[in-house]
């Protein structure tokens, strides 16, 4: 129905409206309150001035009335409490004088004023309340207030034709109102009982919809798109068993599932999931390997070249039958050349690279597995041009970031999920220390100790907003300070984005031989990247960067028997930092992450509009979000989602899937 028609509705109320995006009487009751005025039957030995007050008694004298005008007009009795007795003013209600005379029982609710004592009323009840009273509080504006809204709601209510979106077996199971009853109650609450019913039943329905648009993305992408392969498992164990150590229990049931995903019919989209030296890596080897024994081309994409030459340097020597190339940006024409024919003819197995593995003139024969390393550091678009360079490629993300498990359900609700929790044994943790700028001194100690030790030592230097001018000071910066401390001892060196490869491949290849003690850097050592005789990494102005970025760059230590230490210095925020000095678990510190800043500060895109609800708070709500998940899979797999009973879900479903 449309705002015009409502009766007592004029033109000027519908634009007001209008401006507040309420443009039907369907829109109008699904304006909820933003929140509640609670009034308690008042007790008026304590109330002050200014007090919202619902008190009841008896009226102690006829009213008299007051006439300004034709309509505007003021009534004035006295009201016995039992207590006491106190004047009440109620202004245009004159009306009611005939019904008020000495003795009638009432109750007034109405704001109090000390000086005047007395009571203005803005209703009389000719009840007596004992409960309390809730008034229902909407955003307005100045030209319609929440009143009036609330006056426009309940004459629309009972004339609206209302849907629920809850299957009735969800709204037995549950005992939720039926939706008008709770429409009812969010806009005029009886109780709190029967309001927090309300908000139980239409926050269920909201996410339950939600949940049901996510299943039905993810359910149609299941539709026998998937590659035909045969693979016994056998010969996967097989593998594991020639490995050079165990892997762990999260780590077998990775491989399990994504196997499992391979061989299955459908296409693989998975997220491996996992801290900063969990093993990710060997999995994502392993499923290769399962690939290449199906029959296909598999590809690695990984966001840095160090990153991508240690994973090629690495898969060459675990797996050294698989004939694997790499393939990056900057390379001789020649050897290019013959690295993109033996892509295309097929002679490559593997093939390892940076974002160079995407561009247009690469060519696959029969591309059947790309797996992207630290995957939220793509674009979107980049993630799915490689997608799109074979036919239907099984798709694996791995992402030392996990993602905070409300956004997991949600914005990557489509997408299945591993997780390797638990680190590979023998690794000690990191301790992590937090130091003031004017505590240097006694961090160049520190770090002199370690030296003495032969082990090493990482310098990082924040980066601010990609702008290389201020990279480029900060870690000269750094390093001459750190060649004033140990130049006499020991070599620094500097990496930094400006560099170009060769010049980083270099000081890389120093720093792991060992010959460079001191690595002063920016962030792109931050993924990754494996020395294991680094045993500190000291992270100046560390308030600049999420808690996500400083675990992983703290991920860079710790990687063998000796005690490694990560320093933070910052003068700032030293209580969001502190957090890491209380856990190594990147599950935890993600959420505390999205706690403080936002998924999208996380991954670097924006919040997600779909997760603004009218009620539900994705963070609050994570529990009831799990259980919801499950019902509305249930539901949707039922015959229940095809019946005609409940064609009106199954159709508001595609239709918002449809919308984005
Ligand atoms: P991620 O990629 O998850 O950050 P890596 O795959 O680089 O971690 O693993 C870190 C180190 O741990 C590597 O040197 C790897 O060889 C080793 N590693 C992996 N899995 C195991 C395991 N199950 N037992 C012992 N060492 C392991
Ligand atoms: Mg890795």
């Amino acid at each position: 129905m449309k705002l015009s028609e409502v009766k007592g509705l004029g033109k000027a109320s519908e634009k007001y409206l209008n401006e507040l995006g309420i443009f039907t009487t369907l829109d109008l009751i699904n304006y909820y309150p933003f929140r509640y005025e609670i009034i308690e039957n008042t007790d008026v030995r304590k109330i002050k001035d200014g007090d919202k007050i619902i008190i009841g008694g008896i009226c102690e004298k006829t009213p008299n009335v007051y006439h300004y005008n034709k309509r505007l007009n003021k009534m004035t009795f006295r009201l016995n409490t039992g207590d006491f007795i106190v004047k009440v003013d109620i202004f245009n209600r004159g009306y009611l004088k005939s019904r008020l005379s000495i003795g009638t029982v009432i109750t007034v609710i109405g704001k109090y004023d000390q000086k005047h004592s007395s009571i203005t009323a803005s209703d009389i009840k000719f009840y007596l309340i004992e409960k309390t009273v809730i008034e229902p509080v909407y955003h307005s504006s100045i030209k319609i207030s929440s009143s009036k809204i609330s006056k426009l709601i309940k004459t629309v209510i009972d004339k609206v034709y209302v849907v629920d979106f809850v299957p009735d077996s969800i709204n037995e199971k549950y005992k939720f109102m039926s939706k008008k009853e709770a429409l009812y109650n969010i806009h005029f609450p009886k109780s709190k009982k029967s309001l927090n019913m309300a908000i139980d039943k239409l926050k269920y329905e909201e996410l339950f919809m939600f949940m049901m648009k996510i299943n039905y993305i993810k359910d149609s992408k299941k539709i026998n798109d998937g590659l035909k392969r045969k693979v016994d498992y056998e010969k996967v164990e097989n593998i594991i068993d020639n490995l050079p150590f165990k892997l762990t229990k999260d780590q077998n049931k990775s491989v399990r599932d994504i196997y499992e995903d391979l061989i299955s019919n459908n296409r693989m989209n998975r997220l491996l999931q996992g801290d900063v030296g969990s093993g990710k890596t060997i999995v994502s080897f392993i499923s290769l390997y399962i690939n290449y024994l199906s029959g296909y081309q598999g590809a690695l994409m990984a966001p840095t070249e160090i990153l991508a030459l240690q994973h090629y340097n690495n898969i060459k020597k675990i797996f050294p039958n698989l004939n694997t190339v790499f393939l990056k940006g900057k390379m001789k024409a020649k050897e290019k050349r013959e690295v993109k024919q033996m892509i295309e003819s097929g002679k490559a197995d593997v093939i390892i690279g940076t974002h160079a593995l995407i561009s247009e003139d690469v060519k696959y024969k029969n591309l059947g597995f790309v797996i992207t390393d630290e995957q939220h550091r793509f674009g979107v678009n980049q993630r799915g041009n490689l997608k799109n360079k074979g036919k239907t490629p099984d798709i694996l993300y791995m992402s030392a970031t996990p993602i905070p498990r409300t956004y997991a359900l949600t914005l990557y609700g489509d997408m299945d999920i591993s997780s390797i929790r638990t680190m590979p044994s023998g690794r000690k943790s990191v301790k992590t220390i937090l130091k003031k700028s004017k505590d240097i001194t006694e961090v160049l100690y520190m770090m002199l100790d370690e030296i003495k030790k032969n082990h090493q030592i990482y310098v990082v230097a924040p980066l601010v907003k990609e702008s290389e001018k201020i990279d480029l000071e900060d870690t000269y910066k750094l390093e001459e300070k750190m060649k004033k401390a140990f130049g006499k001892i020991c070599k620094i060196g500097v990496m930094h984005g400006k560099m170009n490869p060769e010049e980083k491949e270099k000081v890389m290849d120093e720093f792991k031989k060992g010959n460079i003690k001191i690595l002063v850097s920016t962030t792109v050592i931050e993924v990754g990247v494996d020395v294991k005789n680094a045993t500190m990494i000291v992270i100046f102005d560390s308030y600049r960067f999420g808690l996500s970025a400083l675990h992983q760059l703290r991920g860079r230590v710790g990687r063998n028997d000796y005690d490694s230490y990560c320093i933070l210095i910052s003068d700032l925020e030293t209580k969001r930092l502190n957090v890491l000095t209380k856990t190594n678990d990147g599950f935890k510190i993600s959420e505390e992450d999205f706690k403080l800043r936002g998924g999208g500060d996380i991954f670097g895109i924006r919040q997600s509009g779909d997760m603004n609800f009218k009620l539900a708070d994705v963070k609050e709500d994570y529990d009831l979000l799990l259980k919801i998940k499950e019902d509305s899979s249930r539901f949707i797999r039922s015959s229940l989602f095809n019946d005609s009973k409940y064609l009106h879900i199954k159709k508001e479903v595609i239709n918002s899937v449809n919308q984005d």
